[in-house]
């Protein structure tokens, strides 16, 4: 699933290919995936030109003259550029351009293709924390003050904070040695620096890196953060790189969690 460093960089690199274009014509072979009916998500959007791309959580914002065009891939997904002779066999959307380009969308499973004419319209995108990336550690802090419930749940919570899915949560975590079901108001001042930090870092690391080694660029290329990054992240019946515990994998409510039992225990140690 695309998480925050995927999504940074299909903006990126959409962006770059795509603004100055005009949407000629759009395919829809998805309906459900869209927000209004086939033909008038088609007449919204045909003949507008691309203005900017940005990224919000897990969400790509595309700014058009005929309003936004909002993409997300949900449980997984590409966005290819090729063109009508390279068209990928998966496909629900295609967008062709003036240049003879096409944007041909996927979703494993579902995802969202939205129209509204201004942001604000759209619930999906405007209940969305502020972006895990780029966030200070006074607003970290401030968006921790005060919670009792589970760091981990928290973290994922896109309504709390933007674009941290199940892969990018689990190694921040274990470097800044917080167990995932740890209370929030049992942080300290120092375990919720050294978590802000690890999330920066891990972020940008895999940005980098061009990206999860899982998942597929613009160009149908796959990133290079792979394994070899991981601390303790799916690394379960391997020694933890730290103190040499075997890392296991435990459930966390509804996700799973690969953690150090000696490095994060379940109660603050310090
Ligand atoms: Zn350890």
């Amino acid at each position: 699933m695309p998480e925050l460093p995927e999504i940074a960089l299909l903006a990126r690199d959409m962006r770059t290919a795509l603004v100055g274009r005009i949407i000629n014509s759009i395919e829809v072979l998805q309906p459900k995936c869209l927000n209004v009916p086939a033909e008038a998500f088609r007449a919204a959007l045909t003949g507008s030109h691309i203005l900017d791309v940005q990224p919000r959580g897990k969400w790509l914002q595309v700014k058009t003259t005929l309003g936004w065009l909002l993409l997300c891939l949900g449980m997984g997904g590409e966005i290819l550029l090729t063109d009508r002779d390279h068209l990928p066999e998966k496909r629900r959307l295609i967008f062709d351009l003036d240049d003879g380009s096409s944007l041909a969308v996927n979703f494993w499973w579902f995802g969202y293709a939205h129209h509204v004419a201004e942001l604000g319209e759209h619930k999906m995108t405007a209940q969305l924390g502020n972006d895990a990336l780029g966030m200070t550690l006074a607003e970290f802090s401030a968006l921790l003050r005060g919670r009792r419930g589970a760091i981990k749940p928290f973290l994922l919570n896109q309504r709390r904070i933007a674009g941290i899915g199940n892969v990018y949560v689990q190694d921040p975590l274990f470097k800044a040695g917080i167990h995932p079901l740890r209370p929030i108001n049992t942080l300290s001042e120092a375990d919720v620096t050294a978590l802000w930090r690890a999330l920066q870092e891990t972020l940008q690391e895999s940005i980098d890196r061009g990206g999860s080694a899982w998942e597929r660029n613009l160009y149908d290329e796959k990133g290079g953060w792979d394994e070899s990054y991981f601390q303790v992240a799916y690394r379960e019946g391997q020694p933890c790189p730290t103190c040499g515990t075997t890392v296991v994998k435990i459930k966390t409510g509804s996700t799973s969690s690969y953690i150090c039992p000696a490095c994060q225990p379940l109660t603050g140690g310090t």
